[in-house]
């Protein structure tokens, strides 16, 4: 009955075990959860009055598809003052949320057959996006070592005449790094030179810590800029994962495609939240800087306590709400019955006997990690590693 399409694909797994662990909250079981990547603070009241003032004054009709002229202007804004980058009206588009954005772009420029590189591990819609749109992904596998940059080389020696883009996520998600500006150079010079766009997923580009800065891949020079469709939005620096906004910049073409795409879809994202939208990124800022600050003391707990968990160890992440310890030294151990030998049997385990949701590594393709959300609260997090700890210690 099915189309070979549905088939093709899964459920997004962060959503799926975001889920189960909700469902079991509601039954009352006491979950920690570091399942999904969703902020835990509330979208600030500017911006919800800005929606609630939209409602009242009737703004909730249709709108141009593509988003709202002062939106598309305060995004155009956003880009020159956060990443030196000039686009105009007509190279925006804003869809409802980036994951829409993403995949409008893969509607727009994939072909059955093409080939898309995705550095691995990865965030989980890519590969399904790309094979949503007949075309395949092709991992380039990438090593905590080089703190899970893709070299450029191995970018190279993975394009063949077939391939159509590459996916670049900075600052990542599962990983947590971040892409330096001479690596960017590097890759960009790759692509350049064999014709392959680049899709960039910048939507954690507002979490960075240390001091680090993200850097967009576009903003290097005119030539990559017009071979890269940027992809940001207002769920992760807002807090605003339910409002669904997101958008992109690129190439006037590309970007009048994905419109179009988009009039046949879902036409134009919520009036109301266009509003909203604005508001986030005309109004005060104060608010990232104090969920930054509460995401960092996080993470500095979060990392030293899962290092000192005897089989795991973790990169000091430098961006996004994410550890990514890798735990293979506990494949091969046992409780009872029970051997843990991959990534998933670990979070089954974790989730059934420390009652903790996190999300096993495979779904990022590579098993020899977990990842964990640490957008909870800090006494989650003292909770939810306690609760860890005593469950690896009693793997034998
Ligand atoms: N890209 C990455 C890397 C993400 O982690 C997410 C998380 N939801 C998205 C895109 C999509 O975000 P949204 O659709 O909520 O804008
Ligand atoms: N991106 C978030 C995550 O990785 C939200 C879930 C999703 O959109 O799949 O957890």
């Amino acid at each position: 009955m099915l189309s070979e399409r549905a088939k093709r694909i899964k459920p997004s797994p962060t959503l799926s075990i975001d889920a189960k662990a909700k469902a079991m909250k509601a039954e009352g079981v006491d979950i920690v959860s570091f399942g999904v990547g969703e902020p835990d603070f509330d979208t600030p009241e500017n911006i919800k009055e800005a929606a609630i003032k939209a409602i009242k004054e009737g703004f909730t009709k249709y709108t141009p598809v593509g988003g709202i002229d002062p939106l598309k202007d305060a995004i155009i804004e956003k880009f020159k003052k956060d990443n030196n980058l000039n686009y105009k009206r007509e190279e925006i588009i804003v869809s409802c949320g980036a994951k829409h954005s993403l995949y409008n772009i893969a509607q727009a420029l994939f072909n059955p057959g093409d080939e898309v590189l995705i550095p691995s591990p990865y965030w989980v819609s890519y590969p399904d996006q790309v094979m949503l749109n007949d075309a395949i992904p092709v991992f380039v596998k990438t090593y905590g070592s080089d703190s899970f940059m893709v070299r450029p080389e191995v970018v190279e020696s993975h394009i063949t005449k077939k391939t159509k883009a590459l996916i670049l996520n900075s600052p990542s998600n599962p990983t947590g790094l971040i892409y330096d500006k001479k690596t960017l150079e590097k890759i960009a010079e790759v692509v350049l030179r064999y014709g392959v766009f680049v899709i960039s997923d910048e939507i954690y580009e507002k979490l960075t810590y240390d001091g680090l800065k993200h850097v967009s891949i576009a903003s290097l020079d005119n030539e990559i800029k017009a071979k890269t469709i940027v992809v940001n939005g207002l769920s992760k620096s807002f807090a605003m994962t339910g409002w669904r906004i997101g958008f992109a910049a690129g190439q006037r073409e590309i970007i009048k495609a994905m419109t179009n795409i988009q009039s046949q879809s879902t036409s134009n994202p919520t009036s109301i939240a266009q509003k909203a939208a604005i508001e986030a990124l005309t109004g005060p800022q104060d608010f990232i800087t104090m969920m930054l600050a509460e995401f960092d003391r996080r993470r500095r707990l979060l990392i030293s306590e899962l290092n000192s968990i005897p089989g795991m160890s973790c990169l000091t992440p430098t961006g996004a709400f994410y550890a990514f310890p890798n735990t293979s030294k506990l494949y091969g151990k046992s409780i009872g019955d029970r051997t843990i030998l991959s990534s998933s049997d670990l979070s089954l385990y974790l989730l059934e006997e420390a009652k903790v949701a996190l999300v096993h590594g495979e779904a990022f393709g590579d098993d020899d990690y977990i990842r964990l959300s640490y957008a909870t609260s800090i006494n989650e997090v003292k909770k939810g590693v306690d609760r860890i700890r005593e469950a690896v210690n009693r793997l034998s």
